[in-house]
């Protein structure tokens, strides 16, 4: 078989979470969108289902998916809903909705719905994206309380930058959300992962993690007591030697200076490990370090085992992991370990 897989640690995910609610404090969703940010969704909710507070997905039929696994617990539909028929199939789910924009508050108002729904108003303090503004928020609770079908308003924002310990945006968010919502009562919610971890002045009564459960911290730090989750490992699959002067791969960016022993892994772009790579990224063989050669092809990808020479087939190799941090494999990719997490596709999936 294959070795490609994708190894994930639900011990690890716990962990996490109780890690997140610690340091925040009050109560936390597990945000498990985008199938759990490529970790499977379902099993993330059930491995969390007695101990957290609560989940978010993006969108309906995520949370559908979770309702069908049995997951009782709340589910916050990050997006709201589209139309007036996922309105009340979410309100028949009882999933929580965010409200952000004019036209899912006339939805609400002009819907009959089975029973109350609890809104989360999305307050626009910076990030410019979804949300009611300053002078609006008021109104729109005034008329979401108005509508008689909605239970708990819960005010949220979502930072943008919170990932920047050293800029002031945060803070002029915060303040921003602070003054868009004086005098209206009810629950706050302002803090994702990088909030929890860098800006003690976001804590509110609900935290929102997201890439913290899985164990990269937005703003990479040693001795963060995060554990990674995902374990993406494969096999050598063939060795071979090539001479001084011989190109490896596609494009030949790989010229070798001495005699180098290349080990082939089956693992590639169409797995979900990035093309852009450089050479020199690094992976762990049987837990020593190693180093990517060539270009990163669909199915495979080659890596120097020339210091290496006890190494070679069947050879585990982890691709990231406890070992190789998925953040210092994004960085070498240009992207984010968000992005690598939700991309990775076509391995095998074992839960530990
Ligand atoms: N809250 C909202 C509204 C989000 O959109 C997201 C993710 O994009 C999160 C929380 C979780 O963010 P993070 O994964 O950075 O913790």
């Amino acid at each position: 078989m294959r070795p490609a897989r994708a190894l994930i640690d639900l011990s690890a995910l716990r962990h996490n979470y109780h890690l997140a609610r610690e340091r925040h404090g009050g109560r936390a969703l597990a945000v498990v969108k985008a199938n759990a940010y490529g970790h499977g969704a379902l099993r993330c909710a059930r491995a969390l289902h007695d101990e957290a507070d609560g989940f978010a997905v993006a969108f309906l039929a995520e949370a559908l998916e979770l309702r069908a696994g049995g997951i009782d617990a709340p589910i916050l539909l990050l997006e709201g809903v589209f139309d007036v028929a996922e309105l009340a199939e979410a309100a028949r789910h009882r999933l929580w909705m965010v409200v952000h924009h004019e036209e899912q508050l006339r939805m609400l108002e002009r819907t009959p719905l089975a029973g109350p729904v609890d809104v989360w108003l999305k307050v626009n303090s910076g990030m410019n994206r979804a949300g009611f503004v300053g002078d609006a928020v008021g109104p729109a609770w005034q008329r979401l309380q108005a509508s008689g079908k909605v239970g708990r308003i819960v005010l949220m924002t979502h930072f943008a930058r919170a990932d920047e310990p050293e800029r002031e945006t945060t803070l002029e968010q915060l303040q921003r959300f602070e003054a868009a919502t004086a005098g209206l009562p009810g629950e706050r919610s302002v803090a994702n992962s990088a909030a929890i971890l860098g800006w003690p002045q976001a804590r509110r009564d609900w935290a929102r993690p997201g890439i913290l459960l899985y164990g990269a911290d937005p703003m990479p730090a040693e001795g963060n007591g995060l554990r990674a989750v995902m374990t993406l490992e494969s096999a050598v699959m063939a060795v071979r030697e090539i001479a001084p002067g011989e190109p490896l791969g596609y494009g030949g960016r790989f010229v070798a200076e001495r005699p180098t022993r290349v080990g082939l892994v089956a693992m590639g772009y169409a797995d979900g490990y990035p093309r852009t790579v450089p050479d020199g990224t690094p992976v762990a063989v049987e837990g020593r370090a190693s180093r990517i050669i060539g270009r990163v092809s669909m199915d495979m990808l080659t890596i120097d085992l020339t210091e290496l020479p006890d190494a070679g087939l069947g050879s585990r190799v982890e691709l990231w992991g406890d070992q190789v941090p998925v953040n210092r494999i994004a960085q070498a990719a240009g992207t984010i370990a968000y992005e690598l997490l939700c991309n990775v596709k076509r391995v095998g999936v074992e839960y530990v």
